[in-house]
């Protein structure tokens, strides 16, 4: 089945058709880099890495361009560094730095570009000018706004109309706004904010126009597929659609919106124990604590456990669950891994391996259905149950068990899981962890040897504290944390 995706703007599912095979787009709204991201935030770019990987896959791996971007101009990094009395820089190095740490714990592979906004500034600037160019926005009091009126197709995204919103209108409207649903492009500086020179006076952008202009300038227009999650689709994409289109001259333009993006996906909302995460609640779990106390796999398995355009709760079943299974699928290929110890697999011919590779079908069918995570999990159960099967039939044929625990590998990777060695799972995928055990379990065979007892029995207490369980077997002890 080749891939579908349910499109937002037209509100179905459309068989996906790239401009050219040979340049598949993708962009997604990264992060803005004042503080560490939380739970939900993790969402969209664990979703959209599956999205790369099929891609990658469909297309090859150079014919697929990722970009996410890094906002790294915002007033709520301006606060974060004077509050800390650090300059900006600092502020978004950190944060920066702390995002991509945990997104590789994840096991999110990093997109091709990572454009910054603050690299892109005079992209932004010709932006803007091309748009007011074209009759779209113009100039006030230091400030750029676009002119919504300019553009008919306002709203098909998001499904709005201008009218609609006028009359709705609640918000206070600054003096120099034509209409009360015109968007700043630019905006001044306060003496103590960054500031770039512009044809309107000092200043910086707003946020809408930064991902318009580096989608432009880092894919060129128009895009594939553009991400983001559900909250993003009004304002933010609607005026990334509104400003590209109308910087192009392409505002009366039949079907105006394509010469932006070809596809929008947008994923559901992430609610934690049912509630909406805020500060004043106090239950916003930040993704850096998370991977500190769990494999980042589990935390990836949970987040991909709903279908993204659907909500998804987080709470302790959901991670009980999630590490349960992964625990089964590692048990499944530790023992394929030990029924396999002396197996070459120089030995499988052309027609297994295409049987081996046919065989993840069922999980690519799922994903190709508009990105069916949940559906590909199971299916994912499917080999790994097939494998099992194998492993339990003493007549089973080496070259079958070889072929299904390759499946079964392949096709976790199209989900990014099941990356470490089952060694490296049941202990914890901790390498400071690891040494610490199996120091202590050294010290623990020597005061056993020496007959110290009481040695013994603290080093135990030791283990017991690290949250490891010790299992003496006869080729010596192994261990794995308790889960
Ligand atoms: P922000 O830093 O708020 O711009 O969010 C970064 C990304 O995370 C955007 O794509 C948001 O749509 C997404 N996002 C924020 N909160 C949640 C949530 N609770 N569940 C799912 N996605 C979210
Ligand atoms: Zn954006």
């Amino acid at each position: 089945m080749p891939l579908h995706i349910h499109d937002t703007l037209r509100r179905e599912k459309r068989l996906f058709e790239p401009r050219d095979p040979n340049r598949v787009t993708l962009y997604v709204c990264g992060p803005t880099v004042y503080d560490y991201a939380h739970i939900g935030n993790a969402r969209p770019p664990v979703v959209f890495d599956v999205l790369a990987r099929l891609l990658r896959r469909q297309y090859g791996a150079d014919k697929v361009l990722y970009a996410r971007n890094v906002t790294d101009v915002d007033d709520k990094i301006n606060q974060k560094a004077a509050r800390e009395g650090v300059p900006i820089g600092e502020v978004t190095a950190r944060y920066e730095a702390a995002y991509l740490a945990d997104m590789a714990l994840l096991n999110v592979s990093p997109p091709d570009l990572a454009p910054h906004v603050t690299d892109y500034i005079p992209a932004i600037v010709d932006q803007i000018q091309a748009i007011i160019d074209a009759g779209c926005a113009y100039a006030a009091e230091g400030h750029v706004l676009f002119d919504v009126s300019a553009y008919p197709s306002y709203g098909a995204l998001s499904g709005r109309n201008l009218d609609d919103m006028i009359a709705g209108a609640r918000v206070e409207v600054a003096p120099y706004k034509k209409n009360p649903h015109d968007f700043v492009l630019w905006k001044p500086s306060k003496p103590d904010e960054p500031a770039w020179p512009s044809p309107w006076g000092e200043g910086r952008p707003g946020w809408h126009i930064e991902c318009s202009a580096m989608i432009e300038q880092t894919l060129g227009l128009p895009i594939d597929i553009h991400g983001g999650g559900v909250d993003l689709a009004f304002p933010h994409h609607e005026n990334e659609i509104a400003q590209g289109v109308c910087a192009h001259g392409c505002a009366h333009a039949e079907n105006a919106h394509d010469h932006y993006a070809r596809y929008w996906m947008h994923n559901g909302f992430l609610t934690v124990d049912a509630e909406k995460m805020s500060k004043s609640i106090g239950n916003v779990l930040l993704l850096h604590d998370l991977v500190q106390s769990m494999p980042g796999e589990v935390v990836r398995w949970a987040l991909l456990s709903a279908h993204y355009r659907q909500p998804l709760d987080w709470n302790q079943g959901l991670l009980e669950q999630s590490r349960k299974n992964l625990d089964r699928l590692y048990g499944v290929l530790r023992d394929a891994d030990a029924a396999l110890a002396d197996f070459d697999p120089a030995t499988l011919d052309e027609a297994e391996l295409e049987l081996a590779e046919n065989a993840l079908d069922p999980v690519l069918d799922a994903l190709e259905d508009d990105l069916n995570t949940p559906g590909a999990i199971a299916q994912l159960f499917g080999l790994a149950n097939a494998l099992r099967d194998l492993l339990n039939d003493a007549e089973a044929d080496i070259n079958d068990v070889a072929m299904a625990r390759w499946s079964l590998k392949e096709a976790a990777g199209l989900l990014g899981v099941l990356s470490l060695t089952p060694d490296a799972w049941f202990e914890g995928g901790d390498p400071a962890l690891k040494a610490e055990v199996e120091a202590l379990l050294e010290q623990r065979a020597a005061a056993r040897a020496a007959k110290d007892w009481p040695e013994a029995d603290r080093i135990r207490d030791r283990l017991n504290a690290l949250n490891v369980v010790v299992m003496d077997g006869p080729d010596g002890a192994t261990w794995r944390v308790k889960g």
